[in-house]
C-alpha cells in the first residue's frame, strides 16, 4: 500500500459556473495528485507502506523540508474539497454559527476575519478556521503550512495558492473569496469537525 489520491467527493463539473471542471481537473487530477505521487516517492522502508489518515499525520508531525510539504499538502487538498459542495454558500447553524457569534461578533464578522487573512496572505497559502483549544480563530498560513503543525484544528480552510482560482478568476483573488464565501462553501463539514474537535 502508499497512499492515494483520494475521488473528489463530487463531479467536477458539479460546482460550475464559480469553479470550472477544467479548474477541477487541474488543481485534482495534476496538483493534488503530484503532491501525492511525491510524498509516496520520498517515503522508504517501513513507512512506504503507510496509507491512512493517521498514518499521514503522524508523518506530517515529525517532517519537514520536501516530505512536509508533500504531506501536508495531500493532507491540505483532501480537506480542501470537502470544505466545498454544489449547492454551497448560506450560513452556519446550530453551535457552530453560535460559537462563530461568540467569537467574531457574527457571521458578517468571520466572513470578513476570513476574507481578510484570505487576501493578506502574501503569495501561496490558506485561510483557515481552526479551533485554538476552546476557542474559534482565523488564521492564515504560507505555502503548505497546516493548524495540525500548531497545535490547532481545522475547521475550514480557503486554497489561496493561484493554481486553485487563476483558470477562473485570473488573478482576482478577492473575486474567488467572495465566490468561495458565496456559492461554494460547506457550512455543514466545519461544524461537523467542530462538533468532532471541541
Ligand atoms: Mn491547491
Amino acid at each position: 500500500m502508499a497512499f492515494t489520491l483520494p475521488d473528489l467527493p463530487y463531479d467536477k463539473s458539479a460546482l460550475a459556473p464559480y469553479l470550472s471542471a477544467e479548474t477541477l481537473e487541474y488543481h485534482h487530477d495534476k496538483h493534488h495528485n503530484a503532491y501525492v505521487t511525491n510524498l509516496n516517492g520520498l517515503l522508504q522502508g517501513a513507512d512506504a507502506e503507510k496509507s491512512s489518515q493517521e498514518d499521514l499525520e503522524s508523518i506530517i508531525l515529525g517532517a519537514d523540508g520536501g516530505l512536509f510539504n508533500n504531506s501536508a499538502q495531500v493532507w491540505n487538498h483532501s480537506f480542501y474539497w470537502k470544505c466545498m459542495k454544489p449547492g454551497g454558500g448560506g450560513v452556519p447553524s446550530g453551535d457552530l454559527a453560535q460559537a462563530i457569534d461568540k467569537a467574531f461578533g457574527s457571521f458578517e464578522g468571520l466572513t470578513k476575519e476570513l476574507t481578510q487573512a484570505a487576501m493578506t496572505q502574501f503569495g501561496s497559502g490558506w485561510a483557515w478556521l481552526v479551533l485554538e483549544g476552546r476557542d474559534l480563530k482565523v488564521i492564515k498560513t504560507g505555502n503548505a503550512d497546516l493548524p495540525l503543525k500548531h497545535g490547532r484544528v481545522a475547521l475550514l480552510t480557503i486554497d489561496v495558492w493561484e493554481h486553485a482560482y487563476y483558470v477562473d478568476y485570473r488573478n482576482l483573488r478577492a473575486k474567488y473569496v467572495e465566490t468561495f464565501l458565496g456559492n461554494l462553501v460547506d457550512w455543514d463539514f466545519a461544524a461537523a469537525n467542530y462538533a468532532a474537535g471541541r
